[in-house]
This record gives structure tokens, C-alpha cells and sequence, in this order.
């Protein structure tokens, strides 16, 4: 049960009609062989076609131990079927398969890396080459290279060949194939067995552009666009970097100036900012201790500040409690509560069990060492009377 594949002679045949040799019917499909067919198989790292084969969508074609089985959304039964592929997808597959190859032989003639191996994805296609060692000045040249190529329009032929004599070509790659080899070459540039589909001159590739690579196992993988493709990302980072030079005032060619400015300054004012809020909480601590409680020479700053977070308050009770006998009770935030509870090293109490005691009946939560605790309550209106109690708890010891 073979079946012709008429793609291998004429990769621009949309529409086909062809005899169907057996079907097979699963859940909501039926496995479809045909005695022809323009649909192109998955495999060779080129994703397979897709379109209508009888009247019922097809979602996909697969090759099994050399069969074509056409998977159809319907019920197809003995007879003539009308095929039509989706053409947007296929002539897609066959701008970055083409490119593909112009791309492997740049690499190759330039840097003399080979193509290990091949991926076509339907966002982007990678090809794997036998270096680990890729700088941008390479890539600039291999595009360069690859881009004249289909600058110069060259045709890309299909040669079938009947026998194994394959000694007229200079072959990229060898094939362990002893018949029905089929050799695509783009003139005078590369040669090539491949059983995928191709356009059938360089132009229609259009724009062969490398978009990104890194290291893979001793390999380096190199993500491309080409065609279509290479104009769709060509037009959304034409947009970001348009919105982006706007945003910033700038040129569109100034933006990476402009943002490492823009960074810097970040920096700058983060470090101004952290100095600053040191000497504040500095003051801060000053003055709440001025104001404290004092009982048997341990000064208690019990306060609640709705503008603090969590991390100022920690840094805050830091600064309270490195004074000697001095403890923090101080709750933050504006929605949640938090808590932070402290005391100085030569006090004996727990902070921690302090703040699980008083905070525990609101609903909180909290622990920490005993001589720093942080934790929350689910709301500030509890925070007052749970700081009250806290300072109850620490006169009665102490008292
Ligand atoms: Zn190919």
C-alpha cells in the first residue's frame, strides 16, 4: 500500500483528488490511506500539513513504518476524495524549510559549523550546529551571506534521482539511502537529500533573519524566521521599540542608551533613597524613645504607624531595640496589619510567644526569635488593642 507523493514533484499543488486504498475508522476520525497525496507528512523537522481531505477537516498527517495516514474529523469511506490543503500553512513551512538550508550552508561556508540537527515549529524553527562558539559579528556575516542568497533569486530545483549514483553532487550531507533519493539543490550554493517542501526560488524565502541562539550541550541552537514570519516580528518590535522611544523622548535608535540611563539613575536614587530612610528611621527611633514608657528602667514604644511596612518596621525596631533595656511593640500597614515585636539582647521575655499571645484572639499569625518576632493580623483596627494588650502583658511581668 504505497502512496505517490505528489508533493515531492510539485510542492505548489493546492488542491488534488485521489483514491482512497483503505479506511480506517477511530473516535470522531477516520485513518485515511490514499493511493496519492499532496499532503506532507510530519517528520524531517518540518510540522505536517493541514486542510480538508472529503469534505471533513484534516488535522494532521503522519508516516508509519512508510504509510501516509491522513487523520480526518469525519466519516470517509471507499471512493475519490478531493484533498485542499491549507495553503498559508504550508507555503509558510516552505519559506522556513528553504530558508533553512540557505541558512545551514552559510553557516557552514562561513564558520564551517555544521547543521546537527533541525527544528520547524509553527512560532519559529531552530537549527542545531556543531559549534559552541557563536558571536554576534559571525551571525551578522552568515545573514549577510544567507540574505544575498535570496537577494540573487536563485532557482531551488528537486532532482529524483532512479538510482544511488550521487557522485554529480557535492552533497551538505550524506544520505544512507539506496533509493528514491530525492536531492533539493539551490544553484550553485547547496545540495542537499531532503524529502520536505521547498520554494522554488530563493526569493520567495524572503527575509532570512536569526533572532536569538545559546549554548546547547556543545551545540549552539540558533532560533530563525524567515519570510512571513520574519515581517511579523519585524512589525511588533518595529511597534515596542517605537513605543518605547516615545515613552522615553528618544530617537528609536537611542533606546538601549536611554533605558541604561534610566537604570542608572534607578540605581542612584534607590542608594540616596536607602540613606535617607536610615537617617529617618534613625530620628524616628530618637524620638519614640524620648517618648516611651518606662518601667524598672526598661523603656516600651508601643505605636502604630499605618504608613510603615513591614520591612521599615523591622528596620525600625532594629534601631530601637540596639539601645539597652528598650523594647519595640509596633504595628504597621494600612489594610492587613503587621507586627513587629522586639527587645533588647540582655532582656529575658520572648517576643515571640508575646506576639502569638496577644495577637492570636484577631485571627493572627507570627513568630520569630525571641528577641525579634514579626507577624499580622487580618485587620489594623485590631492592631491598637492587640498592642495594648502586648504592653499589659510585658507592665505585669515586669511590674
Ligand atoms: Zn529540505
Amino acid at each position: 500500500m504505497t502512496t505517490e507523493r505528489l508533493y515531492f514533484r510539485d510542492s505548489y499543488l493546492r488542491e488534488f483528488s485521489a483514491r482512497v486504498l483503505s479506511a480506517s475508522p477511530g473516535q470522531g476520525w477516520t485513518e485515511v490511506v490514499l493511493d496519492r497525496t499532496a499532503f506532507y507528512p510530519e517528520g524531517g523537522g518540518q510540522p505536517s500539513d493541514v486542510g480538508m481531505l472529503g469534505g471533513y477537516p484534516l488535522d494532521e498527517v503522519l508516516e508509519r513504518d512508510g504509510i501516509i495516514l491522513h487523520r480526518v474529523q469525519g466519516v470517509v469511506t471507499e471512493g475519490e476524495v478531493a484533498g485542499q490543503l491549507d495553503w498559508e500553512r504550508r507555503f509558510d513551512c516552505m519559506q522556513q524549510h528553504s530558508g533553512q538550508h540557505i541558512l545551514s550552508q552559510a553557516f557552514e561556508r562561513l564558520l564551517g559549523a555544521p547543521t546537527v540537527s533541525f527544528h520547524m515549529g509553527l512560532e519559529s524553527s531552530t537549527i542545531d550546529l556543531g559549534t559552541s562558539a557563536l558571536e554576534q559579528g559571525q551571525v551578522d556575516e552568515v545573514e549577510r551571506l544567507a540574505n544575498s542568497v535570496v537577494f540573487e533569486n536563485r532557482p531551488i530545483l528537486v532532482h529524483l534521482l532512479e538510482g544511488s549514483d550521487l557522485s554529480r553532487f557535492h552533497l551538505r550531507k550524506a544520505t544512507d539511502r539506496t533509493e528514491g533519493i530525492r536531492v533539493v539543490e539551490i544553484q550553485d550554493f547547496d545540495e542537499i537529500p531532503c524529502g520536505g517542501t521547498h520554494c522554488r526560488s530563493t526569493g520567495e524565502v524572503g527575509l532570512v533573519k536569526v533572532v536569538r541562539w545559546d549554548r546547547r550541550a556543545g551545540n549552539s541552537r540558533v532560533e530563525f524566521l524567515c519570510g512571513v514570519r520574519a515581517l511579523r516580528d519585524y512589525q511588533a518590535k518595529n511597534r515596542a521599540v517605537l513605543h518605547l522611544a516615545s515613552s522615553l523622548s528618544v530617537k528609536d535608535r537611542e533606546v538601549p542608551g536611554a533605558v541604561e540611563r534610566l537604570q542608572r539613575e534607578l540605581g542612584e536614587a534607590r542608594h540616596r533613597m536607602e540613606q535617607l530612610m536610615d537617617r529617618l528611621l534613625d530620628r524616628e527611633a530618637e524620638a519614640l524613645l524620648s517618648q516611651a514608657r518606662v518601667v524598672d528602667g526598661v523603656s516600651v514604644v508601643s505605636v502604630l504607624l499605618s504608613d510603615y511596612g513591614a520591612e521599615e518596621l523591622k528596620r525600625l525596631a532594629g534601631k530601637i531595640t540596639a539601645h539597652p533595656r528598650a523594647v519595640a511593640l509596633l504595628a504597621g500597614g494600612s489594610e492587613k496589619a503587621h507586627l513587629v515585636f522586639a527587645r533588647s539582647e540582655e532582656l529575658g521575655f520572648d517576643a515571640g510567644q508575646l506576639l502569638r499571645k496577644v495577637s492570636s484572639p484577631f485571627g493572627g499569625k507570627g513568630g520569630g526569635q525571641p528577641n525579634l518576632a514579626r507577624g499580622g493580623l487580618p485587620s489594623t483596627e485590631d492592631a491598637g488593642i492587640a498592642l495594648e494588650a502586648a504592653v499589659r502583658e510585658l507592665f505585669s511581668a515586669t511590674g
